[in-house]
């Protein structure tokens, strides 16, 4: 069997959620874009097994069907690839949209600007047209991107954020600006009842192992006994939440009643959606070399040895820090994470380990 002697990951109960079936009967009707994607997936699961029915929209550019393949012919679930840069048809009414379509990786968003960008502007366009006309309540996944390279630190939803409008990720940071900047013009002019999680690094499995960011980096290398590829100095900090508590947060973001009188603001405000656990990147190469050597100790005797890491430029306009403030969270929603980086590594090699034993990882990523 592909797992023999590897030490099988604990594995933590799901964390509580808000009931979504306060918004209205059961089962809700919820669309969600970007489910064939890492996040996505996770998404569906959740609400597919909390009895709801879910259309996921997806052109599959940089998610996978595999992703979605256990749910494959149940009653309560639908796919329709669709690029939402594109106005979107005969989908029939829903009562919730998470919108999370978009590439999130650099090495993908940066690959076709131009088209971030129209997935960005016109898609988040096209979908609050679609929550518009079905009265639905949207969610748009935002990314602590839009604080740029940040000035404040550790950096909470007041901060206006630092970032380059010319520069590689600008594609990216501006589009999701921009998102934002629509979904609250539509509940403003419309009355649509918008919510923005704004998404700090998040990981876990079902990540592509060649998407290129740095947890399935680092994972796919220490498994394939290659040098962990550090860009820059390795000073530069992430905080690294897991994926089962940011779908945890979405869900209750959804759920959470907006106070139309806080903050002058037409809807719930941005709310951080991360976990404040910071790590630099160099010291996080190690925790992911020691992670990989525990669980294959048995098997991979290659591994045993230290492959180190290989430090290469750093990318134009990296962000040096970055931590969520998760105050905000807590007192709106009631949110905090509830996985450490042990457990979620642990959970995360694994799903790893089990493509490298089929020798999927033979040439690099
Ligand atoms: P992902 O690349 O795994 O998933 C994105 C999904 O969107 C894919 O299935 C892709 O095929 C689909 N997609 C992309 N462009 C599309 C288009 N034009 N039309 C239809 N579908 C399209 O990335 P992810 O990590 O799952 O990210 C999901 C969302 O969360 C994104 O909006 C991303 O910006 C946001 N986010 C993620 C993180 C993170 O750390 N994972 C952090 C901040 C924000
Ligand atoms: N990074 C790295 N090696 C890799 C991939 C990324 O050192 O193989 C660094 C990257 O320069 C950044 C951090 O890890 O400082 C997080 O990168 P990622 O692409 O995962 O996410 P983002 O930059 O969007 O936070």
């Amino acid at each position: 069997g592909p797992q023999a002697g590897a030490i099988p990951p604990a594995l933590a109960p799901l964390p509580e959620v808000r009931d979504l079936r306060q918004l209205g009967c059961t089962p809700l009707r919820i669309l969600v874009t970007g489910g064939a994607g890492f996040v996505g997936s996770h998404l569906i699961d959740r609400l597919l097994l909390a009895g709801h029915h879910v259309l996921c929209i997806d052109d599959l550019s940089t998610g996978r069907r595999r992703n979605l393949a256990h749910w494959r012919g149940h009653p309560n679930f639908a796919v329709r690839r669709h690029n939402v840069a594109k106005p979107l048809r005969g989908v029939g009414k829903c009562d919730l949209v998470f919108h999370l379509a978009c590439p999130a990786s650099p090495p993908h968003y940066q690959g076709n600007a131009i088209r971030t960008v129209k997935t960005a502007v016109l898609g988040t366009m096209h979908m609050l047209g679609v929550a518009k006309r079905s009265g639905a309540r949207f969610l748009l996944a935002s990314t602590s991107e839009v604080y740029g390279d940040p000035e404040v630190h550790p950096q909470p939803e007041t901060y206006h954020g630092s970032v380059n409008p010319i520069g590689p990720r600008a594609c990216y940071d501006e589009g999701k600006r921009i998102s934002e900047t629509l979904a609250y013009a539509y509940a403003r002019q419309h009355g649509v009842d918008v919510r923005v999680a704004r998404v700090f690094n998040t990981y876990g499995p079902r990540m592509a192992h060649d998407d290129g960011r740095v947890v399935s980096n680092f994972c796919v290398q220490a498994l394939s006994g290659r040098p962990l590829t550090v860009y820059g100095d390795g000073t530069q900090t992430r905080s690294f939440q897991y994926i089962h508590d940011l779908i945890t947060g979405l869900i209750d973001l959804m759920a959470t009643p907006s106070d139309h009188e806080a903050d002058g603001l037409p809807a719930l405000p941005p709310i951080n959606i991360g976990n404040p656990d910071e790590y630099q990147i160099g010291d996080f190469s190690k925790i992911i070399l020691s992670t990989v050597s525990m669980l294959n100790m048995d098997r991979s005797p290659h591994l045993r040895d230290n492959v180190g890491v290989v430090y290469l430029p750093s990318p134009v306009d990296d962000p040096k820090q970055r931590r969520p403030d998760i105050q905000r969270a807590h007192d709106l929603l009631g949110w905090t994470p509830q996985f450490g980086l042990r457990q979620g590594l642990l959970e995360t090699v694994h799903y790893f380990s089990q493509y490298f034993n089929y020798g999927r990882y033979d040439t690099p990523p």
